[in-house]
C-alpha cells in the first residue's frame, strides 16, 4: 500500500520531467521559426531580389528573405544547397553571405542532450527511490544477509531467562565454537543444523543471537520470508551467496529465521505456483550437504510450525537436532520478568513473584511488552516510580489483546484444569500398571492442550494385562470424574481422554477377547480393499450380526461405567489430596510426579495406596 504510493509520486516526477522537455522545445521551435523551402524557391526570391542575407555551408543554405506582404516580418528560410556555385550567383545578385561550416552544437544540447539527461536524471532518482524502499534492490542477487559482528550482537545467555533446558544445549555449540580443536581432535562433528523450535515469542530469535554473543563469532541472519523473492532464482542465488559468506568468515554462525517461510514442505498449493521457494529450498539442501560443519559453521534456524516444514530439512545431516523453546512456566516468568525489569531505572516496591503470578500463559515477548506498558503508563500518570499498580493496568490492556491471540486461560478455567489433570495424575498414580507420572502442568501447550499430565513407561512394554488396561481406561476418566466431584458441572476438556478411554475399551472387546459377555473372539472388522464395490465392501463388514454388534457396545459402555465409578470413588476418598495438590499447581503451574507420591504417602495413612481397578 505504502509502497504503490510512492511509485506513483515518482511516476509524477517523471511526467514533469517530460512535460519540461516539451515546453522547451516548441519555445525554441517558435523563437527559431525557419521556414524551409525547396531550392527552386530560394532562386525565384533571389531574381526577385527578396533575399536579403545568407549564411551557407556545405549542405545547406540559410537566411534571411523579405516578407511576402509588407505587414510580415522578415522571415528565415532554409534550403537544401543543390547548386554547388551559389557564391556565384549569390554574387550577382549582390547579396551578403557568408560561410562557415556546419555546427549544430546548440540546437543539438537543446533538442536531445537535455532530454537525455533528464531522463537520466530521473531514472536515477526512481532508482534511488526503489532502492531505499527495497534494500537489495540495485544489488539483485548480492545478499542482503546482515553481517552482525559479535559487538553489535550484544546478546548474552543472561538476557534470555525461563529457557534453562534449551539453554543448556545451546552451551555445547558454544563450546565447540570456541575450543573446535578439542572436538576434531576426537574426530566427532557437531549436528550440522540446530532448529530452535516453539511458539511465537518466546526467545528463539534471542537466544540465536545470545549463541553468537557467547561464542564471540560473526553472525549472519536472514529470514526465511527474504528468500522468497520478486524474481525467479534470485532466493537460490541468496542461498548460494550467504552460505559462501559464512564459509569465508568461519568460525561463525549462520542463522536463518522463520524457516517455515521457505522450507514448506514441497508440493504443498497450486501447480508451479511455488516454483521460486521450492528452488530455494533445494539449493538450500544442497549447500546443507555440501558444507563441513568442522570448519565451525553452525546453522542455526528457529520455527513456530515445525510441523509445516519440508521433511527433507529434518533429515539427520541437516536440521538434525532440535531445541523445543517452550512457553515458560512461573519460575520462567519470573526469571524473564527480572531480566526486563532491570531495564526500568525508577523500579518501585515490586514483587516480582506477584506479576508471574498475573500473568499465566504469556511469552517473553509479552512480558517484555508489559514492562514496558507499565512504564509508559507511569510516565503519563506522571508517577515518579513505577508500581504494581500500572503493571496491573497493563496487564489489563495485554490480556485483552491477547485474549484472542493466545488462548491465556481465565482463572476459573485455570482451576478447572488443574482439577482435570489431578484427576488423571491421581487416578493413575494410585492404580496398579499404570505409567508412573512424572509431571503436571497447566501451562498451555501447543495448540489443542490446556494442560497435560505427563506419564513416561519405565521400560518398554510388549503386553498388558486386563487390569492394566482397565487403569489406563480409569486414569483417563480420572479427569471427567474431578471436574464431577468438584465442580458438579463438567466441561468438554474431557473431549480427548473419551475418545481414547473409548478406543481401548472397544479394543478390549473387539479384539483380546476381554469382554465378559462377547467371549473370546476376534471381531475387528479388517479395513477392506478400496476396489470393492460399495455393494459387495457392505457384505464384506457384515462380520458379525446386529445382536454382536449390540453386545459389543453394550460391553465397552459397561467398562468406561465400571471405570468412571473406580475414578469417582477414588477420587473422592483422596478429596483432600487432590484440593491440596490442586493449591499448589495453581501456584507453581508445574509439579513433579514426585510430589505428589509424597503428599500420597504422608496424607493416605493406614489406607492402602493401590486399589484393584475391578
Ligand atoms: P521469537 O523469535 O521466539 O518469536 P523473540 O526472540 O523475537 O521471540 O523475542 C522477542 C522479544 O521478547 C525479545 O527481544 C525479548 O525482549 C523478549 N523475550 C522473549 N523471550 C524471552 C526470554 N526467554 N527471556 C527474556 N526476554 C525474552
Ligand atoms: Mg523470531
Ligand atoms: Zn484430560
Amino acid at each position: 500500500m505504502d509502497m504503490e504510493k510512492h511509485h506513483k509520486v515518482s511516476i509524477w516526477y517523471f511526467v514533469i520531467g517530460i512535460w519540461i522537455v516539451l515546453i522547451l522545445q516548441s519555445y525554441l521551435a517558435s523563437t527559431y521559426s525557419v521556414k524551409t523551402i525547396p531550392y527552386s524557391q530560394f532562386l525565384q526570391k533571389l531574381k526577385e531580389g527578396k533575399i536579403v542575407e545568407v549564411n551557407i555551408t556545405e549542405k545547406q543554405i540559410q537566411g534571411l528573405m523579405q516578407p511576402e506582404a509588407t505587414s510580415d516580418e522578415k522571415t528565415y528560410f532554409r534550403t537544401i544547397r543543390v547548386d554547388p556555385d551559389t557564391s556565384e550567383l549569390l554574387d550577382k545578385y549582390q547579396v551578403n553571405y557568408s560561410a562557415s561550416i556546419e555546427s549544430t552544437f546548440f540546437r543539438d544540447i537543446l533538442s536531445w542532450v537535455i532530454p537525455v539527461l533528464l531522463f537520466v536524471g530521473v531514472w536515477f532518482f526512481l532508482m534511488k527511490r526503489l532502492a531505499a524502499q527495497q534494500p537489495g534492490f540495485m544489488s539483485l542477487g548480492k545478499n542482503k544477509a546482515k553481517v552482525h559482528k559479535q559487538e553489535d550482537v550484544g546478546v548474552r545467555f543472561e538476557d534470555v531467562a525461563g529457557v534453562d533446558e534449551a539453554v543448556a544445549e545451546l552451551a555445547e555449540v558454544i563450546d565447540f565454537l570456541k575450543n573446535p580443536d578439542k572436538y576434531i581432535s576426537f574426530g566427532g562433528s557437531l549436528p550440522k543444523g540446530l532448529l530452535l523450535v516453539g511458539p511465537p515469542g518466546t526467545g528463539k530469535t534471542l537466544l540465536a543471537k545470545a549463541v553468537a554473543g557467547e561464542s564471540q563469532v560473526p553472525f549472519f541472519s536472514i529470514s526465511g520470508s527474504e528468500f522468497v523473492e520478486l524474481f525467479v532464482g534470485m532466493g537460490a542465488a541468496r542461498v548460494r551467496d550467504l552460505f559462501d559468506q559464512a564459509n569465508a568468515n568461519a568460525p561463525c554462525i549462520v542463522f536463518i529465521d522463520e524457516l517455515d517461510a521457505l522450507g514448506k514442505a514441497r508440493g504443498f498449493g497450486g501447480a508451479g505456483g511455488h516454483d521460486e521457494r521450492e528452488q530455494t529450498l533445494n539449493q538450500l539442501l544442497v549447500e546443507m550437504d555440501g558444507f563441513d560443519p568442522n570448519v565451525g559453521v553452525i546453522l542455526m534456524a528457529a520455527t513456530n510450525r515445525p510441523e509445516v516444514l519440508d521433511p527433507a530439512l529434518l533429515r539427520p545431516g541437516r536440521f538434525d537436532r532440535q531445541v523445543l523453546v517452550d512457553r515458560p512456566d512461573k519460575q520462567g516468568r519470573i526469571a524473564i520478568l527480572e531480566v526486563h525489569l532491570k531495564k526500568i531505572k525508577k523500579l518501585g516496591n515490586i514483587n516480582v513473584e506477584d506479576l508471574a503470578n498475573m500473568t499465566p500463559g504469556m511469552v517473553g515477548a509479552d512480558l517484555a511488552n508489559l514492562v514496558n506498558e507499565a512504564t509508559l503508563l507511569t510516565v503519563r500518570a506522571r508517577k515518579k516510580t513505577v508500581e504494581k499498580e500500572q503493571f496491573e493496568e497493563a496487564v489489563e490492556r495485554l490480556v485483552a489483546g491477547l485474549e484472542k491471540k493466545n488462548r491465556l486461560i481465565n482463572p476459573k478455567e485455570r482451576k478447572i484444569v488443574a482439577y482435570h489433570e489431578l484427576g488423571h495424575a491421581l487416578v493413575a498414580l494410585s492404580l496398579p500398571g499404570t505409567d508412573p507420572v512424572k509431571k503436571i502442568t497447566i501451562v498451555p501447550r501447543g495448540i489443542a492442550a490446556l494442560g497435560y499430565t505427563m506419564q513416561v513407561p519405565t521400560e518398554d512394554r510388549f503386553l498388558m494385562t486386563k487390569t492394566e488396561l482397565l487403569g489406563k481406561i480409569a486414569s483417563l476418566l480420572g479427569g471427567r470424574a474431578a471436574e464431577e466431584i468438584i465442580f458438579t458441572d463438567i466441561s468438554t476438556g474431557a473431549h480427548n481422554d473419551l475418545s481414547k478411554a473409548t478406543d481401548i475399551a472397544r479394543s478390549m472387546v473387539t479384539e483380546y477377547g476381554m469382554g465378559e459377555r462377547a467371549g473370546q473372539v476376534y471381531y475387528k472388522q479388517e479395513p477392506q480393499a478400496m476396489f470393492l464395490q460399495l455393494e459387495q465392501r457392505r457384505n464384506v463388514s457384515g462380520n458379525y450380526s446386529e445382536k454382536t454388534a449390540q453386545v459389543i457396545d453394550e460391553e465397552v459402555r459397561n467398562i468406561i461405567d465400571q471405570q468412571y465409578a473406580v475414578a469417582m470413588k477414588l477420587l473422592d476418598e483422596k478429596r483432600d489430596i487432590l484440593e491440596e495438590a490442586v493449591a499448589e499447581l495453581m501456584e507453581k503451574e508445574k509439579i513433579e510426579g514426585s510430589y505428589l507420591e509424597e503428599l500420597i504417602k504422608k496424607k493416605g495413612t493406614g489406607e492402602p495406596l493401590q486399589e484393584s481397578a475391578e
